[in-house]
């Protein structure tokens, strides 16, 4: 008697645990950037302006317009908050780019 029922509440357990899980994924999902997906730099976009998720590699001869303390981060386009290691840009809806990240239509964030 006592093994059925233990073996119900294993049961039982399992299947909220089951449950739960999906539903802690969602909640993770709502939490914003984790709703974005990484800006692939071979989209078609990302390559027109020359998308660089590691600025630090940036081919500075190659791009004229690059400076070496241009990064997302500081980038008007970027909607992170100082510290975030990525977040969304303006330019490429649904994508995250890294707070390290570059491209070729960066333009300074008013006041930083
Ligand atoms: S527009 Fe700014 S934030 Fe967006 S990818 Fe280019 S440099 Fe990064």
């Amino acid at each position: 008697m006592q093994s059925k029922i233990s073996r119900r509440a294993v049961i039982k357990g399992g299947l909220i645990a089951g449950a739960l899980v999906p539903a802690m994924g969602l909640i993770g999902n709502t939490a914003g950037a984790a709703a974005l997906t990484p800006l692939d730099p071979n989209d078609p976009m990302a390559k027109a302006v020359k998308y660089a998720p590691d600025g630090s590699k940036v081919n500075a001869a190659a791009n004229p317009t690059f400076k070496p303390t241009q990064k997302c981060a500081n980038c008007a386009q970027y909607q992170g908050k100082a510290g975030d290691a990525s977040a969304g840009c303006n330019i490429f809806a649904g994508h995250s780019v890294p707070a390290g990240g570059w491209c070729n239509v960066w333009a300074q964030k008013p006041g930083g």
